[in-house]
């Protein structure tokens, strides 16, 4: 971002930077990842009942039925949710139990999706922006409406004009407008909601935040790797995510599109 450019200059010369790539969300990617786990995770436990029920008939001839038993009702289990998940991801909003399906995704599946993900050698931030959008989806398919005030927007620290000499992150009512960086329009949009608006310095800052205000539901701007630990940390707390702009790479004179931001709002007012 150079310095002194106005926000209408610097969207102009939004290029993406050689430190990130532009959104664009494949949510095919972590389909395919999905699949392929459920398919590794039911293999590996036909080897896992059948290796050790050769030793079990010894002790007991009902062992390796009983045994295999909970490995089937198991594997079973991780299908319906690897089934149920992909079909969320495909139908797209007004999803039965999205709910419990975001569960399953982050708690289970995002961790294996990560792991199988870095094996096959898949661009992390793929995998992460088609993370971010199915939580998105299956947030706003909770159906859920929230009052403003049960509603949080966090955003980091390097949304800030760097040589902006105000200090946002006490209080974001001491920025004065000056439009060298979306906070002034931010503050805008939460005193036209009348939702609390932070300006987080940090992971610990942020998560300080939340527990103090108990929120009921966050809307985050952040890039993909702080927003996708930010929705795992924040679960069962559910987050709109926004991907923030990087012109000069990370953590440094970043941006948010803050039409994104207001129809993130819009989704959850009640
Ligand atoms: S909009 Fe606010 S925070 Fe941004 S540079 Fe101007 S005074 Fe500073």
């Amino acid at each position: 971002m150079t310095k002194g450019k106005s926000l209408i200059e610097r969207e102009a010369e939004w290029t993406g930077s050689s430190e990130s790539i532009s959104y664009q969300p494949t949510k095919g990617i972590f389909i395919g990842l999905l699949s392929f786990c459920a398919f590794i995770i039911i293999v590996a436990g036909f080897f896992f009942w059948y290796i050790p029920s050769v030793g079990l008939v010894n002790i007991h001839p009902a062992l390796p039925v009983i045994f295999g038993a909970a490995l089937a009702a198991t594997s079973i289990a991780i299908l319906i949710g690897a089934v149920g998940l992909s079909f969320a991801i495909v139908k797209g909003r007004d999803m039965f139990l999205s709910y419990k399906f975001r569960g399953v995704l982050i708690k289970f599946f995002l961790p294996l999706i990560m792991m199988i993900g870095g094996l096959l050698r898949i661009q992390k931030i793929k995998i992460e922006q088609a993370f971010i959008e199915i939580n998105n989806q299956l947030v706003k398919g909770m159906g859920k409406k929230f009052k403003p005030e049960r509603i949080l927007i966090l955003m980091p620290h390097c949304i800030q004009y760097i040589d902006c000499k105000i200090k946002v992150t006490q209080n974001v009512r001491n920025c004065v407008g000056c439009g060298k960086c979306e906070i002034g329009e931010l503050v805008g949009l939460s005193d036209e909601f009348t939702i609390d608006l932070f300006i987080s310095t940090g992971g610990t800052i942020a998560r300080r935040k939340v527990y103090e205000k108990r929120p009921n539901v966050i809307v985050a701007v952040a890039c993909e790797r702080d927003l996708t630990s930010g929705i795992q940390d924040a679960y069962p707390l559910p987050v709109l995510a926004v991907v923030n702009k990087r012109p000069q790479g990370y953590c440094i004179g970043t941006g948010v599109d803050v039409a994104s931001v207001r129809n993130a709002i819009r989704e959850l007012l009640r």
